[in-house]
């Protein structure tokens, strides 16, 4: 795979797949983390002298045109801060985009208007991403939030251009993401968390073939421990999968990899009765469920992150929206920070919970990329980076 530095971009035009699929809130990006991710690949088209084409989804829009779906709040925030004009195309394929595009100078920068506008772009169609790949001379993806999705911009586009190469964003993610499958610094440890065993069977497959060791919490934590005859109160167990846990555990086994569970945890008798939040150490008694790994729990995870070579982190460990079950979540975002590890988090609530720490400075790799990051470390290949191979 190229990236974009070791291309000639001078005088071309230059289609970047950034992901703006930012929050949006009264018309205005709520969280601007997501462009901000993408700068130094559209500084350095610039700087190089490329015409630049940005392409990106927002939201949901299922090939309408949805008004509140438009990228225009997105685009007055590149303004800002490329601290120059960014125009904004009607629509991102058709004669009057490709006059826009012809009209571009060096340096200049044009944002098409959300990709999913058209549902030939979900589609994969062929016809579209021929027509998106006209615009350009040189195709760059720098989307890795959608690189496990096989679309005409993250996908089909790539066969019709000349050169493709990825973007800065892109590859920093295959960087440190791949480090992890292939050459990670060891003790290679594993957190995983939220709310369910079964959307997580193929990651902890993945990880018991590499990690050292696997730390498990969250309402997932529950399956486990049943699995294990560990009375579990009116915590939220997988039912269904008790026998899958249990072999997962045998599997850790055989492998020699490390398998933590919570050894205590925050009760209450429902979520929404946070007053009445308490220890448990063992056993969650009838009546009780558990909502958040408890201080012994973190403890332990805080003392084997401390050691370890490399962490990588998806999912949060207890329900870290309603105080006080979040402490489990701060602690480990807190401990992955004093670390002097390679850090990576993966995953929406997981991202929040570190930035909520205040420590998001302190970790090595925050990947933009939720579903696509536990993708790659399930192993799969992701249709995205497969285009630019
Ligand atoms: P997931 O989408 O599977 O990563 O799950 C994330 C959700 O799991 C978050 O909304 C958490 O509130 C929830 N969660 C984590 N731990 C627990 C728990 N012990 N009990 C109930 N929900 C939890």
């Amino acid at each position: 795979m190229k990236r974009i530095d070791q291309l000639d971009l001078a005088g071309k035009r230059v289609f970047i797949r950034v992901d703006f699929n930012v929050p949006l809130q009264g018309g205005a990006v709520t969280d601007a983390s997501r462009i901000e991710a993408a700068l130094p690949t559209i500084e350095y088209a610039r700087a190089a002298g490329a015409k630049t084409i940005l392409a990106s989804h927002l939201g949901r829009p299922k090939g309408q045109v949805v008004a509140d779906l438009s990228l225009a709040p997105v685009v007055r925030i590149l303004r800002k801060k490329l601290a120059t004009e960014v125009a904004l195309a009607p629509d991102c394929v058709g004669p009057r985009v490709e006059k826009m595009v012809a009209e571009l100078a060096e340096g200049d920068v044009l944002m098409l208007e959300n990709l999913r506008f058209h549902e030939a772009e979900e589609k994969n169609d062929a016809g579209f991403a021929r027509q998106l790949a006209s615009l350009a001379d040189v195709y760059v993806d720098d989307a890795f939030g959608t690189a496990h999705r096989a679309h005409a911009s993250t996908a089909g586009i790539a066969s019709y251009v000349d050169e493709r190469a990825a973007g800065f964003l892109l590859q920093r993610e295959c960087e440190y993401l791949g480090r992890v499958m292939s050459a990670p610094q060891r003790p290679l440890v594993a957190i995983l968390g939220g709310a369910k065993v079964s959307d997580k069977i193929v990651v902890i497959r993945s990880l018991l073939q590499r990690v050292d060791s696997l730390l498990v919490g969250g309402a997932m934590a529950y399956t486990f421990l049943r699995a294990g005859g560990i009375a579990t109160g009116d915590s939220l167990v997988e039912e269904q999968h008790l026998a899958l846990a249990e072999e997962l555990r045998n599997e850790a086994r055989r492998r020699g990899v490390e398998l933590l569970l919570p050894t205590d945890h925050v009760v209450a008798p429902s979520p929404a009765d946070a007053a009445r939040a308490t220890t448990v150490e063992g056993a969650i008694p009838d009546g009780q469920m558990g909502l958040d790994i408890g201080p012994a729990t973190s403890q332990r995870f805080s003392e084997i992150i401390a050691g370890a070579g490399t962490v990588i982190w998806n999912g949060p460990l207890g329900m870290f929206e309603v105080p006080p079950f979040d402490a489990g979540s701060m602690a480990v975002a807190n401990a992955l920070a004093d670390s002097d590890a390679v850090t990576i988090i993966g995953g929406g609530d997981s991202v929040a919970a570190i930035k909520r720490s205040g420590r998001a400075g302190d970790i090595t790799h925050i990947s933009t990329g939720g579903g696509a990051s536990l993708e790659f470390l399930e192993g799969k290949i992701l249709p995205g980076l497969a285009a630019l191979e």
